[in-house]
């Protein structure tokens, strides 16, 4: 095939010739839109050194501008109908290898260690799938994979609260937890237009940037993430409520007072006004009535 998959006219025809219908619950929403594509393999930085993991090929709409673009494309696809359908759209591009698999599952260090041996720049690139967005980006951010950074199209709502300052409507443990790993910065929004068939909600092409190191040190990684979400677990009572209902007893209060005291964080406060370095500080004290 020479034609490029992403068109309107060019992805109906394929869907057409293998009988291909969608499935909503594996969030099949496929780009139609040479322009949308280009930008995200822009954004990327994606250039002839570069290897890139997708997630999710679909027809291949993405996988066949990364690969013209990248020295080597490793594409996870679950859904087994895609995988013939995937050998003949990208037949002409030595460079992509498919992996049936659900990505969730998948050892992607090992992946990494077996396809991306002698490449130096390694890139996450997608559209993902929406119903596993958070899943995986979290997989991926978490699992200290050899990767400079991580390029998706994702619901916009979901990339702002990702994005989101302490302060916001949208700040949340999904930020803390973002931001601890990656500088968030939203590229791109796009519109319904560009995807058959059209999903419900609007999107946006976010990048993260992956950090060398966390941006504070934190002594438990566990308790402080455990900290945050428990302090958002209801978002209109204050910090020492939060604290107090979801994560010590009744009779710890004074405690927990005294601490919040000693790092100068008020208690009255929301969770939501804390900046990621005020929780470093809190879970670091807080540690200690924990032990
Ligand atoms: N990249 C294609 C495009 O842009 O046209 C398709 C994107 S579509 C939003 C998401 C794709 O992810 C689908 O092909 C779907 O089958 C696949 N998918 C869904 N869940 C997955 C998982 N857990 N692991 C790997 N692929 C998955």
């Amino acid at each position: 095939m020479n034609k490029d998959i992403a068109t309107p006219h060019h992805t109906k025809t394929i869907l057409d010739k293998f009988k291909f219908t969608f499935k909503k619950s594996l969030g099949q929403n496929f780009l139609v839109d040479q322009n949308i594509l280009k930008k995200i393999v822009g954004v990327a930085g994606v250039t002839h050194d570069s290897g890139v993991i997708e997630i999710g090929p679909g027809i291949g709409a993405l996988t066949e501008q990364l690969a013209k673009q990248a020295q080597k494309v490793v594409a996870f696809e679950i859904d087994q109908r895609l995988i013939p359908i995937l050998n003949e759209t990208l037949e002409n591009y030595e460079n992509v290898k498919v992996i049936h698999s659900d990505v969730l599952e998948a050892d992607v260090h090992h992946v990494i260690k077996e396809e991306f041996e002698n490449v130096q720049d390694l890139m996450v690139v997608a559209n993902l799938p929406y119903y596993v967005t958070t899943p995986i980006i979290m997989k991926l951010l978490t699992e200290q994979l050899p990767i400079r950074g991580i390029v998706v199209m994702i619901q916009k709502e979901v990339a702002e609260r990702m994005a989101a300052q302490p302060g916001t409507k949208d700040y949340g443990s999904l930020s803390i937890a973002v931001q601890y790993y990656a500088q968030p910065k939203t590229e791109v929004k796009v519109p319904k237009t560009v995807f058959v068939p059209q999903p419900n909600v609007d999107s946006s092409v976010i990048s993260l940037t992956l950090r060398q190191t966390p941006p504070v040190e934190v002594i438990d990684e566990e308790f402080f993430f455990t900290l945050v979400r428990a302090s958002f677990a209801q978002r209109r009572k204050t910090l020492l409520n939060n604290l107090q209902n979801n994560l010590f007893t009744k009779s710890e209060k004074p405690l927990i007072e005294k601490i919040l005291d000693d790092v100068e964080i008020d208690g009255i406060r929301r969770g939501e006004s804390l900046s990621i370095e005020e929780f470093a500080r809190l879970s670091n004290a807080l540690l200690s009535l924990r032990k």
